[in-house]
């Protein structure tokens, strides 16, 4: 056990639903956690929760202030800024940095909604995607309101359009996990955001780099602090441009989304991610071959079960669903899950960094505890997890003599998806160049991670 400096009891008068899936064991309708020291015993309606930290940030937010009402905090100045014109040095073999002052909001697609797709920019994509040879499956987009309001979609889910929202499917494509033990792929979603300075200046301070899954519409909101965790070393990946649920998308809106959000990150930071998650990880089968034709491996999170995902789910601290404590016990019981001899891999959590409350909670708790954690954890960007160089998390830097594109690669993504051997999704590229840093379009460089899941099925081990 570790020391614990830091406990609390708290009380809550609504556990909310929460649309991506709760940690095991679940608070809510199915009673109090159990093996845990919130006691085993059943509960109609559980109030409480408790946590216990190694450490915490001694200029933390107090736990009691991070609310959904709290007055908005002051902003602080990133802890490095980048001129026009420097060459990044975490990655090798990258342009010089755009201008970001140049940058004109008009050129792009209306924030937070779903792309038209009727753009010269989206109809040349189409058509990209079209010459991949990659074949996308014939799913009909799903419903709003995910498997209650589909349930032929969901009964389906395990099977051909491996929808991973119903019951965790997942292709080999996707990386769930990091394969070395106590290993943490770190992940902040949403941003970039007034707040996430403040995260930057905590992994600045404790030499820690993480991913960060840029929706394209705060990109252009706030492209100087993108630039910066590019910069810094960080990992950028794609989180679409308006954060819609993605199988609930024509195939030409899924298109526009990850087009659009690839191309305001090209033009913030100079290079195109390799990498996306789906926003809610509302992936199947149809999103995951469009996905592959765009050049663009999915990433979750580390799912055990239905009752087990690796989802502290800060990010209901804003509207109120959930409290801070909750979220604290729920990092426990990942910290405990990820510990367990009964779990081979290390793991990928999902975290946020658009509201102040996710960050306070991440600065002044989640962090430093890990930090302190006994045994370590490494914690890193999830390339790195994966033990690929930095480099690789970028069309135009992409080693692909040892990590080749997926769209020759000769596995199918599954179901009825198939690959061709085509070169490229745009034809401007090669295969063999690693130096095309100007190149526009899709020129096909993308990585081949056959990171395989171990998805671990039952509950009962995860008794801590
Ligand atoms: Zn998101």
């Amino acid at each position: 056990m570790k020391p614990a400096v830091l406990s609390s009891l708290a009380t809550v008068a609504v556990v909310g639903a929460h649309n991506i899936g709760p940690l095991y064991p679940r608070q809510g309708s199915s009673g109090a956690p159990a093996g845990t020291s919130a006691g085993s015993a059943a509960a109609a309606t559980p109030t409480s929760f408790s946590f216990s930290l190694a450490s915490t940030n001694p200029t933390a937010i107090p736990l009691g202030n991070i609310l959904s009402n709290a007055p908005s905090q002051p902003t602080h100045a990133l802890p490095s800024t980048f001129a026009p014109g420097t060459t990044p040095t975490a990655v090798s073999g990258a342009p010089a940095l755009p201008n970001a002052a140049l940058l004109a909001p008009s050129a792009y697609p209306s924030l937070d909604v779903v792309v038209p797709t009727g753009s010269p920019e989206v109809q040349q994509w189409i058509q990209d995607v079209k010459n991949s040879g990659v074949v996308i499956p014939n799913i009909a987009p799903n419903a709003p309101g995910g498997c209650p309001n589909n349930t032929v979609a969901a009964a389906d889910a395990d099977k051909s359009r491996c929808w991973w929202t119903c019951t965790g499917c997942v292709a080999d494509t996707d990386i769930v996990d990091c394969p070395d033990k106590l290993t943490w792929g770190l992940t902040y979603d949403d941003g970039p955001s007034l707040y996430t300075p403040d995260l930057l200046t905590f992994l600045a301070a404790n030499n820690l780099k993480s991913t960060f899954f840029a929706v394209g519409s705060r990109v252009i909101s706030f492209p100087t602090i993108l630039q910066t965790e590019y910069m810094e070393g960080h990992q950028i990946a794609v989180h679409t441009w308006s954060h819609p649920s993605l199988t609930t998308l024509t195939n030409e809106q899924i298109i526009g989304e990850l087009g659009w959000s690839k191309k305001v990150i090209k033009d913030v930071i100079g290079v195109t991610p390799t990498h996306f998650r789906p926003p809610f990880g509302d992936i199947d089968n149809r999103v995951r071959a469009i996905a592959k034709a765009m050049d663009l491996t999915p990433v979750i999170w580390t799912r055990i079960s239905e009752q087990a995902t690796f989802d502290t789910d800060d990010f209901d601290l804003h509207s109120g669903l959930t409290t801070a404590s909750h979220v604290l016990q729920n990092w426990n019981y990942i910290e405990g899950n990820a510990t367990s001899s009964n779990f081979p891999t290390g793991f990928i959590l999902l975290e946020h960094d658009l509201f102040q409350q996710s960050v306070d909670i991440a600065t002044g708790y989640i962090l430093p505890d890990a930090l302190a954690h006994q045994p370590p954890f490494k914690i890193e960007p999830v390339i790195s997890c994966l033990n690929q160089p930095l480099n690789n998390a970028y069309l135009e830097l992409n080693d692909n003599s040892t990590n080749p594109p997926p769209i020759s690669a000769t596995t199918v993504v599954t179901g009825s998806a198939s690959a061709t051997g085509s070169s490229g999704s745009g034809g401007s590229g090669g295969n063999g160049s690693n130096s095309a840093v100007s190149t526009v379009g899709f020129p096909g460089l993308g990585p081949a991670l056959a990171l395989t899941l171990t998805l671990l099925s039952g509950t009962t081990f995860l008794l801590l």
